[in-house]
């Protein structure tokens, strides 16, 4: 049986047992509390398959010269990056540790692109060493120094220029980022843009293959991509002036997912079709040869696989005011809502055919008050050893997770046709302090 409520946000396999449980992968969540604890984050292959397919599938279709890059940021680690990289897909990195973590699961360097708006003078040393394929730049600072570095090395470091066209993709201020204030990018509108093109063509060890934007995240309209493409490639079409051929194209990630019943995200396909129509129909107005294609999902790949199993522990109840479910987890694996006001659904996992008739607020087990996870959850009737699941956790959960409190950070399992696989294994005490001089 399929689940009855909350389907849309859940993985592709979810399904209620004879039980009452929910089984993601076909793995009965109680089994998977048992043998790995909680908090648990399950990863549904299936699920993550699909997205990563329905990229590769929906871009190539539309726009046959596509490469599609997982940003790491959204939970990167080494079996996910051994699995992702099977699949055929490249990676974006924002740091030496996303770099070092693909290096360790052996995952082409070339099919690595680097972002960061203040990537430091090791990161860059170290990256160019391991033969990342593409910097994707942010400052004059880093031109500067990627050049000096790339010298250095006797190497020709393919880069592409980070810019920012100026465009509002109406998301939350904090993910914001292809607007003028921002840290993130050459302005087009100041002509920054322009002058780093410029400094790049000039440096005899930088490669100038393209350009890259990216405009936040999550952005759930089309607008935002069609009329940055056309800026951008009208910038791209001026830049001839300077030598510059526009080999690469990136119009970044940012695609939204359901978080909530009430969520309407575009589809993969109404993507595709936007950014690869924007892009050929930009390319034959300006005079361009089309380049290649990379587009950038994190979020839309990981996030919609991922569940958040928690314990439930401790109820309050203010009479009149409110009932507080707390959990054994909380904005140490997931600081979205503190940070954000993220929202989420949640679902009695155990009992996932009993009708949500509560609403109750999920509290994590941190010492701070804004350590809610769902304010205003619609649940059934739960009590203490229950099982909470929380849908749409896959992204920027697990790999913004602290150590807050010094509780350890949840184990985290990709589950499979009724087996689960440890991705990462839950954090210990040992762990807790293994970094400490004693
Ligand atoms: C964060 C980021 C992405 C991925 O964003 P999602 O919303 O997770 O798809 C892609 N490219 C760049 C440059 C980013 O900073």
């Amino acid at each position: 049986m399929s689940v009855p409520y909350a389907s849309k946000v859940f993985p592709a396999t979810t399904a209620v047992n004879d039980a009452g449980r929910l089984e993601i992968g076909g793995c009965d969540v109680a089994d998977l509390a048992r043998d790995f604890g909680t908090p648990l984050y399950v990863f549904d292959e299936a699920t993550l398959r699909g997205q990563a397919e329905g990229f590769l599938r929906e871009f190539r279709s539309r726009y046959a010269n596509s490469r599609v890059v997982y940003a790491c940021k959204a939970f990167i680690n080494v079996p996910l990056a051994r699995y992702l990289a099977g699949l055929g897909l490249g990676f974006d990195v924002v740091s030496g540790g996303e770099a070092a973590v693909l290096r360790a699961a052996g995952a082409d360097m070339a099919t690595v692109d680097f972002h960061g708006n203040n990537k430091t003078p090791q990161e860059i040393a170290q990256a160019v060493e391991w033969g990342v394929g593409h910097f994707v730049i942010d400052s004059f600072h880093e031109l500067r120094l990627l050049n000096e570095t790339a010298g250095a090395a006797g190497r020709v470091q393919p880069v592409l220029i980070r810019v920012s066209p100026s465009i509002d993709p109406h998301t939350h201020r904090l993910t914001t980022t292809g607007v003028l204030d921002s840290k993130f990018g050459f302005p087009i509108e100041t002509g920054d843009a322009e002058e780093a093109v410029r400094q790049a063509m000039a440096a005899a060890n930088l490669d100038l293959q393209g350009l890259h934007f990216h405009l936040g995240s999550p952005i759930f309209e089309l607008e935002p991509y069609t009329e940055a493409t056309e800026r951008v490639l009208r910038f791209a079409a001026r830049m001839r002036e300077h030598g510059m051929e526009l080999r690469r194209f990136s119009p970044g990630g940012g695609f939204a997912i359901a978080y909530t019943e009430d969520d309407e995200p575009p589809s993969i396909a109404a993507y595709a079709e936007a950014i690869a129509g924007a892009l050929t129909e930009g390319c034959a107005a300006n005079g361009l040869p089309p380049p290649e294609l990379t587009i950038e999902p994190g979020r839309s790949l990981s996030g919609p696989a991922g569940v958040a199993l928690y314990t439930v522990g401790a109820i309050k109840r203010v009479p009149g005011v409110r009932t507080y479910v707390s959990v054994d987890g909380g904005m140490g694996d997931n600081i979205r809502p503190a940070l954000y006001g993220s929202r989420y659904v949640a679902v009695a996992a155990n009992r996932a055919n009993a009708p949500a008739t509560e609403t109750v607020t999920i509290a994590g087990k941190y010492c701070e008050s804004g350590d809610v996870l769902i304010h205003d959850a619609r649940l059934a009737p739960v009590q203490a050893d229950d099982l909470i699941a929380i849908p749409a956790s896959g992204a920027y959960a697990p790999s913004m997770a602290s150590v807050y409190n010094l509780n350890g950070r949840p184990a985290i399992v990709m589950t499979s046709e009724g087996e689960a696989a440890l991705l990462r294994r839950r954090e210990t005490y040992e762990d807790l302090i293994a970094q400490d001089a004693l």
